[in-house]
């Protein structure tokens, strides 16, 4: 079956003036098949966030190609665009920015819904009711305004209002960063629960691994706006095989203090270089523990060393 979304070598470079580029997303290419959840993962400034807006087209790619449903969506207009900005919806970091203070509950999740002419009066009525229903709140809600609501109840909101035209793909950037953490295990219980009932496809950004462990398929790991590492979430946790991805999974405390006890803490040194001054070869060569001479030399490309499993790096 043809993958839902395929992102081919996509670039995302901004002119940020004094003949200066800032080359938020290098490398970037992704396949993802219909029905999944792929996990984006990488420190802040990394370029996630960038390649999220650049797949749901609210910039335009500086060069390569995303195509959903098997049609590039840089060359969508009239129809074929409404239709795309309908099947890709977008949830946000911060439930507490993205939702509109002066509009009540119900009126935000049901925005989708009136610019799309979908439904009104009993209708629409009716729809915001079964998706406050589906996120998890109740019908009292929908006449009230979004600071009455915690965290983890506005993260809801936002879901119900990329629910609510019934989309195919949902990005969410960061969706639970935001929140305690108490809260995240429940919305992403919330993420997997609407993924079965409503057969949708994820790309699911998060800044750390921990977070995206129990609701990834697959991952793909980000550094200074590259592809660094993708394979599925069992794989890598299992057998990471680049340098970075290893210092991240080092960072994540186990529960046995015997384990973690004899584990060895990788501590990278250094500072993430700056995406306008990016090092010349590896883009991790910098702060790598195991680089050598030739990393210096060239840029590695993103290869499939075994089976569903692709790294950027000239030790494979
Ligand atoms: Fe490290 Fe070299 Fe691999 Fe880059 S290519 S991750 S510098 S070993
Ligand atoms: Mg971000």
């Amino acid at each position: 079956e043809q993958p839902i979304l395929q992102v081919r070598d996509m670039k995302k470079h901004f002119n940020v003036g004094g003949g200066r580029i800032l080359k938020a997303v290098d490398s970037f290419s992704i396949d993802i098949a219909r029905g999944e959840t792929f996990g984006l993962v990488g420190e802040s400034g990394c370029g996630k966030s960038t390649a999220g807006r650049t797949i749901i087209r609210l910039y335009n790619a500086t060069s390569g190609q995303v195509l959903f449903n098997g049609e590039d969506i840089h060359k969508l207009s009239g129809k074929k665009l409404k239709q795309f900005n309908r099947n890709m919806q977008m949830v946000y970091q911060d439930p507490y920015a993205s939702l509109n203070p002066r509009m009540t509950v119900g009126n935000i999740i049901a925005e989708g819904i009136d610019i799309h002419g979908l439904y009104t009066g009993a209708k629409r009525r009716a729809r915001v009711m079964q998706l406050l229903s589906d996120v998890g709140l109740n019908e009292e809600h929908a006449n009230r305004f979004p600071h009455e609501f915690s965290g983890g109840q506005r993260q809801r909101i936002g879901i119900a209002r990329a629910l609510a035209i019934e989309p195919q793909f949902i990005i969410a950037d960061e969706p639970i960063s935001a929140l305690d953490v108490s809260v995240q295990a429940q919305v992403v219980n919330l993420f997997k629960k609407l993924q079965k009932d409503h057969g949708l496809t994820y790309l699911f950004i998060a800044h750390d691994l921990a977070m995206v462990k129990h609701i990834s398929d697959r991952i793909g790991v980000m550094y200074l706006g590259n592809l660094v590492e993708v394979t599925s979430s069992q794989d890598l946790y299992a057998k990471p095989l680049h340098p970075y991805t290893e210092s991240l999974l080092s960072a994540i405390p186990i529960p046995d203090p015997e384990i973690e006890r004899r584990r060895e803490r990788i501590i990278l040194e250094g500072e993430v270089p700056s995406p306008l001054n990016p090092p010349s070869g590896c883009p991790f060569r910098t702060r790598c523990p195991k680089a050598m001479p030739e990393c210096a030399a060239a840029k590695p490309v993103l290869k499939e060393v075994e089976p569903g499993h692709h790294v950027a790096c000239h030790l494979y």
